[in-house]
């Protein structure tokens, strides 16, 4: 299955921690709307029947006006069957749930949100600059409620410094109270060009150390695994049958297409991406030159991706296949660097296929860098 991305990349304010690519200055929006248009009708060939997500992320997608998503949508469904597809999400803040828009929402054919909460506490979310408060939190989500959306995706951040005076195990429980059938739950991490990275530089932030991580990380897993969520990948965790569709096809390595500026597109072992400036993207867009740039990926590049997608799932990687992929010699070398972790008691073993250990899960990038092939 393959799925379509779409990045918008607008927001009203900037995160303290957020290192994705969006600016805060509208003033291209409507002439990018119209150049994301244009990329859908240009690549319309590399959309197959095979299609099965859409998700609309950024940035912030519920800046745009009900009329600039359905000209998007217009394009698309030129191309592709909107009404058959299974799952359309879209990112949507707290303040923008209003019943306006989520009726517009629903009415054209999107069945799934993806808010991001972050927080229920006012001064964590001034802390981090999110636009929201906790009241409209709790409003949007009755009007999420009230309009019928039943597929709901509530993101959260843990793993903020301990000087913050944060309970995160009852804003968790709160946020259970309104029943989503999806959660994603991120540590806080702190990226080079954020606010955040600036601050860690000066050494004027605290950050929470490993030992408190790993709990915060065990209590939340278990907390959602009792409450029936599957915790299906190291930050997601879904009712059974609801998992994301669109994430799931990253992480199986299958086909998608990424269309926006910053959007990254793969296929065919091609791996693109679309320039991350608003301005050239829509510039080279409208006079025709290249707006991406692209890669091959080797067959050891596309062996060290399964490695490393399938360790950050439940589902993990199928270690007869890898093996049948390699020379005798790698063979013999990733097999005693399995054994090696297995002794660790970092990753398990079932049925030749390898996972983390769910309370390791996140030394998940650490395991795969020991794995990684690096013989071409
Ligand atoms: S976290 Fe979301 S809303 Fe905040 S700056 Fe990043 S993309 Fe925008």
């Amino acid at each position: 299955m393959s799925g379509i991305y779409i990045h918008i990349p607008y927001c009203k304010q900037a995160c303290h921690y957020c290192d994705f690519h969006f600016s805060t200055s509208m003033k291209t929006k409507h002439e990018m709307i119209n150049s994301i248009v244009q990329e859908i009708e240009m690549r319309a060939s590399e959309f197959s029947k095979n299609i099965d997500s859409i998700y609309i992320g950024g940035g912030t997608p519920s800046v745009m006006t009900n009329f600039e998503l359905e000209a998007i949508f217009i394009a698309l469904e030129k191309k592709i069957s909107i009404g058959k597809i299974k799952e359309i999400t879209i990112e949507i803040n707290p303040e923008d749930l209003l019943s306006e828009k989520l009726d517009f929402y629903k009415k054209i054919g999107i069945n799934r949100l993806s808010i991001g909460i972050q927080s229920m506490n006012n001064d964590v979310l001034k802390w981090m600059n999110r636009i929201h408060d906790k009241n409209q939190v709790v409003k949007g989500l009755n009007n999420t409620r009230d309009i019928g959306f039943e597929n709901v995706s509530l993101d959260f951040i843990y793993g903020t410094p301990k000087g913050l005076a944060r309970d995160y195990k009852s804003e968790l429980l709160e946020i259970l109270q309104f029943n989503p059938t999806h959660l994603s739950c991120y540590h806080l991490t702190i990226e080079d060009g954020t606010y955040f990275g600036h601050l860690a530089k000066k050494k004027k932030l605290n950050q929470i150390e490993e030992d408190v991580s790993e709990e915060e990380f065990i209590w939340i897993s278990e907390k959602l695994k009792s409450k029936n969520y599957r915790h299906y990948e190291i930050s997601n965790f879904a009712i059974k049958g609801k998992e994301s569709f669109h994430n799931s096809n990253y992480w199986n390595q299958s086909t998608y297409i990424g269309l926006g500026p910053g959007a990254h597109s793969f296929q065919n072992s091609k791996r693109r991406w679309n320039i991350s400036n608003n301005r050239l993207y829509i510039k080279n867009i409208q006079s025709g030159v290249p707006y991406f740039e692209e890669e091959t990926l080797t067959p050891y590049n596309l062996i060290n991706e399964k490695i490393m997608l399938g360790l950050r799932t439940l589902n993990g990687f199928d270690k007869n296949h890898l093996l049948s992929l390699v020379n005798p010699a790698i063979k013999a070398e990733f097999e005693s660097k399995l054994n090696a972790l297995l002794l660790e008691e970092v990753i398990v073993s079932k049925n030749n296929v390898i996972s983390m250990r769910p309370e390791k899960w996140l030394l998940s990038e650490y395991v795969s860098r020991e794995l990684f092939i690096l013989n071409e």
